[in-house]
């Protein structure tokens, strides 16, 4: 056994009273007005006096907040803060974009629609190792406790793994969740002296170094032409209307179907190669967005973003590797000579000019992708690259 430890996150459906359902609406709506506020203050105070308001500065308001605005009283001082915590990390990520001279992205106001959690970023007393109040489970595991709005009914489809650092309630379009997160110890699958390169595309979701072809999911189409056609009858509808709300709640929950579909197909996937194989190879994208500005690519990179994610999650979980490796040239490169150029590859079909090597384009370019992330690294390659 090892002693380190990762996060894992752990969601369960909620099942509200309608009393209790206002009170989280009611959360949402002034975690969202706090959120926006801070940033109208940041920004005021910016143009006025070119003065930076601090996450510290504004934290401190919060006890005169809800001395002034008794509706804020209503609300856990953790859930406040952590609405100021979003809206410094946004910040953050603006100064960190525009300092590695990326465009855009400044902090937006938050319309409804794109707020639909709050956090409470403590549930655990580790001095006591015993629960604190928020997500504290109650009524012999049928509800959780959630400060200011109950102890609201929970379906726990799974026990809690480890020690549970935070608690996050999440609305889905109609549904609600309390999302966990746990820090729990690694525990390592046997080894199986295997390695692997992945390389995903929009023709096949990913091919192995090993030659295995990953297809993608196959009801996704499906829905896909389902939500197109829902799109198309939600703008023939008046705006303001009920039936063109009910039209706007139906896309939300094709959207979700897909998003869901989409997520346990990654987790399949992601469990298999985590299963069978010590080392994982990818190309890291966040390199390749900016090599490779194609606004296809970049939409499919969304997906791929996510399945690297909890590609990474379970593979640390298994005390796996997961190696991202630069994505230059991959699919150029001769896998058996390393002769680079752009004449190796006819569609589906590489075909060095240098040596006549033959194989499926995307299999040649994982075996790359897996041979950049081994320590003896691309070898019998004359053009490298730098
Ligand atoms: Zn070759």
């Amino acid at each position: 056994m090892s002693d380190s430890t990762t996060i894992r996150v752990f969601r369960f459906r909620l099942y509200p009273t309608t009393a209790q359902e206002a009170a989280m609406f009611e959360t949402l709506r002034l975690t969202r007005a706090l959120y926006n506020a801070g940033l109208e203050q940041r920004i005021s105070a910016y143009k006025k006096q070119g003065k930076t308001v601090t996450a510290y500065d504004q934290q401190k308001e919060i006890t005169a907040l809800k001395a002034e605005c008794p509706e804020y009283a209503g609300v856990y001082s953790h859930v406040l803060q952590d609405a100021l915590d979003r809206l410094d990390r946004a910040y953050k990520s603006f100064f960190a974009r525009v300092k590695r001279g990326e465009k855009g992205g400044f902090p937006r106001f938050k319309p409804r629609q794109r707020w639909n959690s709050f956090k409470f970023k403590e549930v655990w007393d580790k001095k006591k190792g015993q629960w604190l109040s928020p997500g504290k489970p109650v009524d012999e595991g049928r509800r959780i406790n959630i400060p200011k709005i109950g102890a609201v009914r929970c379906k726990f489809h799974r026990p809690l793994e480890g020690v549970p650092k935070t608690l996050q309630i999440v609305l889905d379009v109609d549904q609600w969740y309390a999302v966990y997160t746990c820090e729990v110890p690694v525990n390592p699958l046997p080894a199986t002296a295997s390695v692997v390169g992945v390389d995903v595309g929009t023709r096949y979701f990913a091919i192995t170094s090993d030659g295995e072809f990953v297809e993608n999911p196959r009801h996704l189409g499906k829905f896909l032409k389902k939500l197109r056609v829902q799109q198309r009858t939600t703008a023939r509808r008046r705006k303001g209307s009920n039936r063109r709300r009910k039209s706007v709640q139906m896309v939300a929950k094709t959207h979700r179907k897909i998003r869901r579909q989409r997520q346990d197909f990654h987790h399949k996937t992601a469990r298999k190669l985590v299963r069978e194989h010590d080392l994982i190879a990818h190309e890291d994208l966040r390199v390749s967005n900016m090599v490779q500005s194609n606004f296809a690519r970049s939409i499919s990179d969304v997906g791929w973003a996510s399945f690297f994610q909890i590609l990474s999650g379970k593979a640390e979980s298994a005390g796996r590797k997961v190696v991202p490796v630069a994505p230059q040239y991959t699919s150029q490169r001769c896998n058996r000579c390393g002769h680079t150029c752009r004449e190796n590859r006819l569609g589906e079909v590489f075909r060095c000019v240098s040596c006549g090597h033959e194989d499926h384009a995307d299999w040649n370019a994982a075996k790359n992708i897996l041979a950049r992330a081994l320590p003896s690294g691309e070898n019998g390659g004359s053009h490298a690259v730098a």
